[in-house]
């Protein structure tokens, strides 16, 4: 595989962007390789600028449930554009879209659209804290919200990939208020809340961890959360900027039918777009500026170009059957790559819920950021160069999701458990 004008790119990037990359596990450090420099995609695929074709599993982090360039969606936005690309000033289409979201997503009654999932979840802990009047908060190890200081405290994703859970320039001040309880372990939250009584303002969590890999909620894990948030008055907030609208139409809290105060939002409904959202209930939303006193805002928030994008893109997934089908092709993905391990006699802990999966390189059960940081990550970074080389583009960390699309067909799944199988053996 040819990759010389990858590297060249990546030699000149490195001049002007810092780490030649504007989001770091971009750039393919802790798998020991260059990253690739992208040119096109469509459907399934991704193009390098050495134009090899590789079957994409990143799916720009998890926006493009539908594929690269869905028809609809590119005719949308290109007659979108043609109105004009920002107005600053309120659209029906932002109606359209929060009605549709307030639709779709049990807990959201009300919904103020930003730009990013990190503009959502900093947003939503300031509304919680303003609606609570308490000042601290809970997230869970592993658990990535974005890059708000408040939430750059022991964050999965890029910050567990390069092994800094907490960034130099984040306030001692600011990361005192940021308590961290253990994923899937009730016990370590309600030691947390006994520590800080009455000063918790809310909870916030992954329902479906994506960002140390894939770890699912055990059983009444988050029913428990729910539970504790009742009797404390905390905010439950679910950040669902990777799920929603992801493992089901209404997000995990459908799936698993548990519903927090607050939600945030982002990839999917801006169908490739930069956007994020955060809703929740009348009364925590109404005291949203300029309606209430906390403030919040935004130059680009309800861009008509994103709104197009993430409106063309709900219109799609509800489709009869469209979320069976993408059940389907990831479970047999799944099991496919999970047998290939068993016959090549390669231990691994492979975790899937709908079409967010991921393969640990460790036999033990995953199931928070202790376990998960049990992989193997160099047998990894080893296993992901081979796929890369047999055309298949996985996230460049152990700690992330790879994500299924509709636009994956049976043969692509086929080919992808083919290459699987022979990578394991060579390990
Ligand atoms: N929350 C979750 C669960 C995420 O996975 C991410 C990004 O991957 C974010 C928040 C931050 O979103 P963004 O990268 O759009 O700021």
């Amino acid at each position: 595989m040819l990759t010389a004008r990858s590297k060249d790119l990546f030699t000149q990037a490195q001049e002007f962007i810092p780490g030649g990359v504007n989001s770091p596990v971009r750039a393919f450090k802790s798998v020991g390789a260059d990253p690739l420099f992208i040119k096109k995609a469509i459907g399934c695929t991704i193009t390098d600028a050495d134009n090899n074709d590789y079957i994409d599993y990143v799916g720009s982090w998890g926006p493009m449930i539908l594929g690269h360039c869905h028809p609809q969606v590119v005719e949308a936005v290109k007659r979108a554009v043609e109105s004009g690309s920002s107005f600053g000033a309120p659209t029906e289409l932002e109606i359209t879209l929060a009605r549709m979201v307030i639709d779709a997503v049990p807990s959201i009654e009300m919904v103020r659209m930003v730009s990013s999932g990190t503009e959502a979840t900093m947003s939503a802990i300031r509304l919680a804290r303003g609606y609570t009047g308490r000042d601290k908060i809970i997230k869970f190890s592993g658990c990535y919200h974005g890059h708000a200081d408040a939430l750059l405290v022991k964050a999965g994703s890029g910050a567990a990939t390069f092994g800094v859970p907490d960034s130099p320039g984040v306030p001692v001040d600011v990361a005192k208020n940021t308590l961290t309880a253990q994923f899937n372990d009730l016990g370590s939250v309600s030691k947390l809340i006994d520590e800080n009584k009455n000063e918790v303002a809310c909870i916030i969590v992954e329902p479906i961890a994506g960002n140390m890999g894939t770890v699912p909620p055990g059983e009444g894990f988050l029913e428990g959360l729910r539970s504790i948030c009742d009797s404390e008055g905390i905010v439950l907030i679910f950040d669902e900027v990777m799920t929603g609208f992801r493992v089901a139409y209404g997000g995990a809290q459908e799936l698993y039918g548990v519903t927090p105060d607050m939600t945030t939002l982002g990839k999917i409904i801006g169908g490739g777009l930069p956007v994020g959202a955060f809703g929740g209930k009348k009364d925590i939303m109404k005291l949203l500026s300029p309606s209430g006193g906390v403030y919040q805002a935004g130059t680009l928030s309800g861009n008509p170009l994103a709104m197009t994008a993430g409106i063309e893109t709900l219109k799609l997934l509800q489709a009869d059957g469209f979320y069976e089908r993408l059940e389907q092709t990831s479970r047999r993905l799944a099991d496919g790559i999970t047998e290939a391990a068993k016959s090549a006699g390669y231990p691994i802990y492979q975790t899937r819920v709908g079409s967010m999966f991921c393969t640990f390189f460790t036999s033990n059960e995953v199931r928070d950021w202790p376990t998960a940081a049990t992989c193997d990550t160099k047998a990894f970074a080893a296993f992901f160069r081979m796929m890369l080389e047999k055309g298949i583009y996985l996230a460049p960390s152990q700690f992330e999701t790879a994500f299924v699309s509709i636009a994956h067909t049976e043969a692509e799944i086929e080919k992808t458990i083919a290459a699987a199988r022979s990578c394991f053996a060579a390990l």
